[in-house]
């Protein structure tokens, strides 16, 4: 079989991956170079973690993209993941940490609840105001998310049956006729055409615009003082929310940088203008680093990323056929990237097989298991 797929984010690299890996001959088509600085899975680093909230069927698939990932990790030749264990934050009326613990206990995986006391010996480098209760687990931890992209794109142009086409953007799809029209004319045709255009699929097919809403993040790397830069380096991960800003922090594992970010959807902004940022986009964050996080004066902004994710209405991923020889792949909502290899592998499977599609839109939507034909 022969696959065309748009985007070279970790979506389409990683199907890319589970298709040659099988045998099976693509073509990659990524309007910039590859990898793409602006594309949604280029930062220093992403989180994997169990809490999910009530999303039972994410927090399920946790263990199985751990695996996909151990998989990449021995066809690249190196791992690129740092853990960190995974502390949930919560109070002032906020319960996800409590709602995460819950659902986790319901399929084997109980986080710990930490007394104030614990948590303050424990993680002294948390200052933790306005914080009622805390849950641990061991589990969780810092994907090198630049890193994986780029030696994914590096081990695919070394292999007989994928041509990695960079700076190649496409003008139009064909999800029924199972071609594509690049920007200079030219026409390919594959038996399927997957789109895994991230924060763009609705400029390359607008019906999806209303679906897929690019949504302006910014994010904060911050500047540490020595002894907080120590304190640091062996996490942990927190996902916090205690008020009207909800917080994660990514500790600065094996050198990368320390970065803040909240998950509050902006639904909006063009992913190919606005990339500057300025204080104003980050005065609450800051001022809940100031009461979450010990000595947090000294800490200076080092510098601001904005990126995009691409957002669903109710944060599911949508990964599904479209037309008689096409499949829109866009597994984000601002936590995709933690099952980009299993996304990649299992498309991947389900091109090659005769496992129903529906099925598979269930299952990528966190809904429902798939088997295997
Ligand atoms: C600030 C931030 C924090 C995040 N934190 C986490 C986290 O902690 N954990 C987690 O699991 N996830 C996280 N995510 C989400 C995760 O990064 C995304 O879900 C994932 O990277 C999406 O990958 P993608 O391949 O779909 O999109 P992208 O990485 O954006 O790739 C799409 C590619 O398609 C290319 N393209 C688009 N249109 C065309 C065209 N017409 N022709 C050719 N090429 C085209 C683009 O140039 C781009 O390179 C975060 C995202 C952001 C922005």
């Amino acid at each position: 079989m022969k696959a065309i797929i748009v985007g070279g984010g970790i979506m389409g690299l990683s199907t890319a991956w589970g298709l040659a890996r099988d045998g099976h001959d693509v073509e990659l088509f990524e309007q910039g170079p590859l990898p793409n600085p602006l594309a949604s899975s280029m930062d220093e680093h992403r989180l994997i973690r169990h809490p999910y909230g009530d999303h039972v069927g994410y927090a399920g698939l946790i263990d199985d993209a751990y695996a996909a990932w151990d998989l990449l990790w021995r066809d690249l030749g190196q791992r690129l993941y740092a853990a960190t264990g995974t502390l949930a934050l919560t109070g002032n009326g906020a319960d996800w940490a409590e709602r995460s613990a819950a659902t986790l206990a319901t399929i084997g995986k109980p986080m710990i609840e930490l007394p104030e006391a614990d948590l303050r010996r424990r993680f002294p480098q948390i200052e933790a105001k306005g914080v009622e209760r805390a849950f641990w687990t061991e589990s969780g931890g810092v994907l090198f998310a630049q890193d994986i992209v780029a030696a994914l794109a590096h081990c695919l142009a070394r292999q007989a049956r994928v041509r990695l086409h960079p700076h190649t953007p496409v003008r139009s799809a064909d999800l029924e006729k199972g071609h594509i029209v690049t920007e200079a004319g030219a026409t390919h045709a594959a038996e399927i055409v997957v789109v895994a255009a991230g924060a763009w699929a609705g400029r390359l097919l607008p019906a999806l615009g209303r679906r897929l809403l690019p949504s302006r993040q910014v994010v904060i790397y911050f500047d540490l003082p020595p002894e907080a830069r120590t304190a640091w380096a062996k996490g942990p991960m927190i996902i916090e929310k205690t008020g009207d800003v909800g917080l994660y922090l990514v500790p600065p594992m094996e050198g990368r940088g320390l970065k803040v970010g909240d998950h509050e959807f902006s639904r909006s902004g063009d992913p190919m203008e606005e990339r500057a940022a300025s204080e104003d986009d980050i005065r609450p964050l800051l001022d809940r680093c100031r009461s979450l996080l010990h000595g947090f004066d000294r800490w200076r902004t080092d510098r601001l990323k904005v990126c995009f994710y691409t957002v669903t209405e109710d944060e599911r991923f949508v990964v599904d056929k479209q037309g008689a020889r096409g499949w829109v792949m866009s597994p984000c909502s601002g936590h995709g990237f933690k099952f980009g290899a299993l996304m990649g592998l299992e498309l991947a499977r389900t091109l090659a097989s005769d496992r129903d599609a529906r099925a598979h839109a269930r299952w990528a939507a966190g809904l429902a298991g798939i088997t295997s034909t």
